[in-house]
C-alpha cells in the first residue's frame, strides 16, 4: 500500500490538524473527504479549498485492512500503531491537551479523553514483551525532538501511569 493508513476518521483529522497548509500555515480547512482510485488502489482522499489562501490541498491515506468498530469519542484505531504520527508527536498531542484543560467541565472531559486516548496511542507502538517505546518508531523530526528532551517518558510503565492519571482526571471532572 502506497499511503499511510488512516485508520479512523479521528486520526485523519488529527493528522491534518497538525499539517498546515505549506502556503500560509493556516491548518484550518474545510475538509471534504471521500475514496479514490490511485493506481488501482483505493484511497481515502481528504480535500479542501484552503481559507487562508485560496491553495488547493488534497491528502491521500489507505484504507485500514481491518475497519475499526466506532467506540467512545475520540477513536484513533484499533490495536495495531499509527502509521501518520510516530510515537513522539502522539505524546505531543497527549501534552498540549493536558497542558490546556478548560475550566468548563464538559469541554474539560473531551480535552482529557484526547489526552488519555493519544497517551494510548504511544503505547501501542510498544511491542509485546518490551518495556519502552523502540526508536525507530520516532520518524518525524517533531516526534524525535519530544523524545531527545526526555527518552525516559516513552518507558511502558510511565505511560501505564500517565494514562491512568488523565483517566481518572477526567472522571473528577464530572465527565463520562
Ligand atoms: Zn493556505
Amino acid at each position: 500500500m502506497a499511503f499511510a493508513v488512516a485508520r479512523t476518521r479521528d486520526e485523519a483529522l488529527l493528522y491534518l490538524e497538525l499539517t498546515p497548509c505549506q502556503d500560509c500555515g493556516s491548518n484550518e480547512a474545510p475538509w471534504e473527504h471521500g475514496l479514490t482510485e490511485v493506481d488501482g488502489e483505493l484511497t481515502i482522499s481528504y480535500a479542501a479549498v484552503c481559507p487562508g489562501c485560496g491553495a488547493e490541498r488534497e491528502y491521500l491515506f489507505g484504507l485500514p485492512a481491518l475497519e475499526t468498530p466506532p467506540g467512545s469519542w475520540p477513536t484513533f484505531g484499533g490495536a495495531e500503531p499509527s502509521e501518520l504520527l510516530d510515537a513522539g508527536q502522539w505524546l505531543e498531542v497527549a501534552d498540549q491537551a493536558a497542558g490546556n484543560v478548560p475550566a468548563d467541565s464538559t469541554e474539560a472531559g473531551r480535552v482529557l479523553a484526547i489526552a488519555r486516548a493519544a497517551v494510548e496511542e504511544v503505547i501501542k507502538f510498544v511491542p509485546a514483551g518490551q518495556d519502552a517505546v523502540p526508536v525507530d518508531e520516532f520518524w518525524t523530526c517533531a516526534g524525535r525532538k519530544v523524545r531527545d528532551a526526555e527518552p525516559g517518558r516513552f518507558r511502558l510503565d510511565r505511560l501505564l501511569v500517565v494514562r491512568d492519571t488523565y483517566h481518572e482526571l477526567s472522571l473528577t471532572t464530572g465527565a463520562k
